[in-house]
């Protein structure tokens, strides 16, 4: 993590943009910089891929509710400032992903649309928080509990609505339809 020093920024710069380069290389039509939550670090990414490749950018926070009913990143980063940041780093897709579920994406769009109007905005929401039963982790959400938000989420103003953790062929699908 660049704020806890283990690594500087040129470091950052010089990993995302060799990734970047070859995933282009491969045949990518975009790269997804996702689960980020520190903004200079998804800052540097997305310079990184902007300065090297041509691919089109969709960059995507992950936000917690924190107990004063808001959210923020792990670094402490609220949704009006992540999509500001990216926004203006260069981002053609900004977003939210993983988390605690679909219903709190419907907030954090709602937030992340107060900086930007236009901007498409893409959520790959988990499927809700996992359980550990067993060893194994085991997410609540089923494919009906996802899709029933879908039609508030776009409402909130997002384009784009895919699954993070948890979430299945038969998710997708549900979404696919609830879209429909
Ligand atoms: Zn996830």
């Amino acid at each position: 993590m660049l704020a806890m020093g283990d690594v500087t920024a040129e470091e950052l710069y010089r990993a995302f943009r060799e990734q970047a380069m070859a995933l282009e290389q491969g045949g990518a039509d975009a790269a997804c910089i996702e689960t980020m939550s520190d903004i200079d670090e998804a800052v540097c990414a997305i310079k990184a891929v902007k300065e090297n490749t041509d691919l089109e950018i969709i960059c995507t926070f992950t936000f917690e509710k924190t107990v004063q009913g808001d959210f923020k990143s792990m670094m402490g980063v609220s949704p009006v400032n992540a999509a500001q940041a990216i926004i203006a780093a260069g981002a053609d897709i900004i977003g939210t992903n993983c988390g605690n579920g679909i219903a709190r994406m419907i907030d954090i769009i709602g937030e992340m649309r107060k900086v930007d109007n236009n901007i498409p905005m893409l959520v790959h929401a988990n499927a809700g928080m996992p359980k550990n039963i067993n060893g194994r982790d085991v997410f609540p959400e089923s494919p009906g509990d996802m899709a029933k938000q879908v039609k508030e989420l776009v409402r909130a103003g997002a384009n784009i609505i895919g699954g993070c953790c948890g979430t299945t062929p038969d998710h997708i699908r549900a979404i696919k339809s609830a879209i429909k």
